[in-house]
């Protein structure tokens, strides 16, 4: 990525091409499907526009930081088409930028960049979820492969994903975070099971995915042998802040919207507390936004997503928080329930349901909390009773 300066009127210029381009695909639906955004992507690579940042030869655009903000800044004034990719481009397109061999970005990165393929994230363990570093799922090697045995959980749409970027136990005789290396996996190869889990609002977003004796070719080793742990973490920082920064582009308060519908079906629009409840999530998403906006200005200026990142993630769940309970106060149980017979939840009930994961996705609150305490304001950290200990020799709530 080349930053250099742009003039006023090549800004200008590219924003005028970005809204053209919006205008023309960007069409508002009530939730963007898979097929409508995987479409939208397409023709946003043939337009030139996709993976702005990233390098030509492996796909992206070659623009700089300051062209990504100003597509941000359009594109908050349109539908979000591509939300389902927050974790494809979000997460494993900058992982594998990061830390992929050349060989990894000529055969990866276009095809992922123009959404031509999908990609998913296997940390989460039935014993590993906020402690991930006790993962018990093992890569062990056989000639020119690494064979694969274990299960992830909560993958969040395997089951439409080609590709994974997995963390796995390459080396139980070391400690537990140094004996970690990271893969790419092909998620139709031979021995992966991958089965959903059913939720509540009656979607099927994430699932189970089981390996019995999975081969991983040894050129899918994702940076060092036994260094996963280091690749992990800079993962675990690019998804705190693609949720917490979502939406970034402009200032936007999309809960609000919510309520404020609400608010006016149930005619209290006009009722002072109400109206002081409005506000309150009004001010909460604005700050949000302003928040998100420092953090994307600090990775266009060179900065790396740090555990600062950890604010945005935390501040829109306790956001949901509110939201939920202000929710229940102007639409009583019909903020979460809804009559099947007479069709699918509403945006209400949809967004109520919904924001009960931000405070478990990306990281658990009380997590996010640590990291803050620990790694921004300088806190003591928690009393560690496994340093030191080969992994093989720990005793773990669920020893397979
Ligand atoms: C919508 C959604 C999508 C997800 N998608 C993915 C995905 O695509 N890929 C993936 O790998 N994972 C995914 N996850 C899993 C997610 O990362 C984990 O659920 C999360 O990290 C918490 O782990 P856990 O569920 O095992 O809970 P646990 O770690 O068992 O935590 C249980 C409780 O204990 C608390 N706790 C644990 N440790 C501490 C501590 N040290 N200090 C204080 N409190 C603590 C937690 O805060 C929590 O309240 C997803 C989860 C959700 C909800």
């Amino acid at each position: 990525m080349t930053d250099t300066k742009l003039s006023a009127e090549q800004g200008e210029a590219f924003a005028v091409r970005c809204r053209a381009f919006l205008t023309e695909h960007a069409k508002p639906g009530r939730r963007s499907s898979i097929p409508a955004a995987k479409e939208f992507q397409g023709k946003l690579a043939d337009a030139g526009l996709a993976g702005l940042t990233f390098p030509k030869q492996y796909g992206g655009a070659g623009l700089t930081s300051e062209h990504e903000r100003i597509w941000r800044s359009a594109a908050a004034e349109f539908p979000p088409m591509t939300s389902a990719f927050i974790i494809s481009h979000g997460m494993c397109l900058p992982m594998l930028n990061e830390f992929g061999t050349d060989d990894q970005k000529q055969r990866f990165l276009a095809d992922n960049i123009a959404a031509r393929t999908m990609w998913c994230q296997m940390f989460s363990e039935p014993g590993a979820g906020s402690d991930v570093a006790s993962l018990q799922t093992k890569a062990e090697r056989d000639g020119d492969e690494w064979i694969l045995n274990g299960q992830k959980v909560w993958t969040t749409l395997a089951h439409e994903s080609d590709y994974g970027i997995l963390i796995a136990r390459t080396d139980p005789e070391q400690t537990k975070h140094a004996g970690i290396s990271m893969f790419i996996l092909d998620m139709r190869a031979p021995g992966v099971e991958i089965r959903p889990i059913h939720q509540i609002d009656g979607g099927r977003h994430f699932n189970e995915v089981f390996f019995t004796d999975v081969r991983i070719p040894v050129d899918n080793l994702v940076g060092e042998y036994n260094n996963g742990w280091r690749q992990a973490t800079a993962m675990l920082m690019y998804e705190r802040v693609a949720i917490g920064s979502a939406g970034s582009g402009a200032v936007s308060q999309p809960m609000y919207d919510v309520l404020l519908a609400a608010a006016r079906s149930a005619g209290r629009v006009d009722d002072p507390v109400v109206r002081d409840q409005l506000m309150e999530i009004y001010s909460m998403e604005t700050t949000k936004s302003l928040v998100a906006m420092r953090t994307r200005a600090e990775m266009k200026a060179g900065k790396a997503p740090g555990p600062g990142g950890s604010l945005g993630k935390l501040y829109g769940s306790v956001i949901s928080w509110r939201f939920r309970e202000i929710a229940m106060e102007i639409a009583g149980a019909g903020s979460q329930a809804w009559d099947p017979t007479n069709g699918r939840a509403g945006d209400l009930q949809t967004t109520v349901i919904g924001s009960f994961s931000s405070s478990i996705a990306g990281g658990t609150d009380e997590i996010q909390r640590n990291i803050i305490g620990d790694r921004v304001l300088g806190l003591p950290r928690d009393i560690s009773v496994d340093s030191g200990v080969p992994f093989k020799d720990l005793k773990l709530a669920a020893t397979r």
